[in-house]
């Protein structure tokens, strides 16, 4: 691990995360811990800790750390949940995830960014992430109930599969909106239901599926 990505992850996380207010130790920790750097193409490696989301190839993006750390923090895990990260890309987030909870799912469908994920979690010492290919609109069924899931594509609204995959208490992150705009909405199971929540604004690629929204063609390079 180089000391200058060292130094430049301390300074992610007190000039981004939390002087903008995130304030879970352990996602502070999780965040300085995993090598972003690993994650981002090589040509951009040393714009890694910048304060934005990046180009990972197929017309999607590793998201901005901030965002990565808002929605650990919604999902207040403790350590022992199984949690589903719905949109994999780069498997930034899933690592993070991975720090802070037993068991991680993550569903991409875009093959080449799922096999590409795979190698770089294996590499990086996150091998016990299960990375999916498919419409995770649809959730992971086989692997269900969940303790939370983390959206990180946006929805036109919350899609229908995932609330019945979630476990007693489980959470659900997801950016709800437009394909321009969206509100970073959390949601709980309580015995009486869903109980919502909206947070920060924020703008993610769109979640294309059966729950999600329709693909617009656009060329998958
Ligand atoms: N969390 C990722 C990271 O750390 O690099 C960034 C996620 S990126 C903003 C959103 C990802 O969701 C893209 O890779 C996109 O291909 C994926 N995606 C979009 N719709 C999806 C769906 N229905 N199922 C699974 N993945 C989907």
């Amino acid at each position: 691990m180089s000391r200058d990505a060292a130094r430049a992850r301390v300074a992610m996380v007190e000039g981004q995360l939390r002087r903008r207010g995130i304030r879970d130790e352990r996602v502070l920790a999780a965040m300085e811990r995993v090598p972003r750097e690993r994650f981002v193409p090589a040509v951009l490696a040393r714009d890694a800790y910048d304060d934005g989301a990046l180009p990972i190839g197929a017309g999607q993006t590793i998201s901005q750390p901030y965002m990565v750390a808002a929605m650990c923090e919604l999902l207040a895990l403790q350590g022992g949940e199984r949690v589903l990260d719905v949109g994999t890309g780069s498997g930034y987030a899933a690592a993070v995830l991975a720090e802070l909870a037993a068991d991680v799912v993550s569903i991409e469908r875009i093959p080449v960014l799922a096999e590409r994920a795979r190698a770089t979690l294996a590499a990086a010492g996150y091998a016990r992430v299960d990375v999916r290919v498919g419409d995770g609109s649809l959730g992971v069924a086989d692997r269900a109930p969940f303790d939370a899931i983390a959206v990180a594509a946006a929805a036109p609204d919350v899609p229908p599969a995932l609330p019945a995959q979630l476990g007693p208490g489980g959470r659900i992150v997801v950016p709800r909106g437009t394909r321009w705009s969206q509100q970073l909405v959390l949601l709980t199971a309580s015995r009486t239901g869903l109980v919502e929540r909206g947070t920060v604004a924020c703008r993610f690629v769109p979640l294309v599926g059966a729950g999600g929204f329709e693909d617009d063609g656009e060329p998958l390079s």
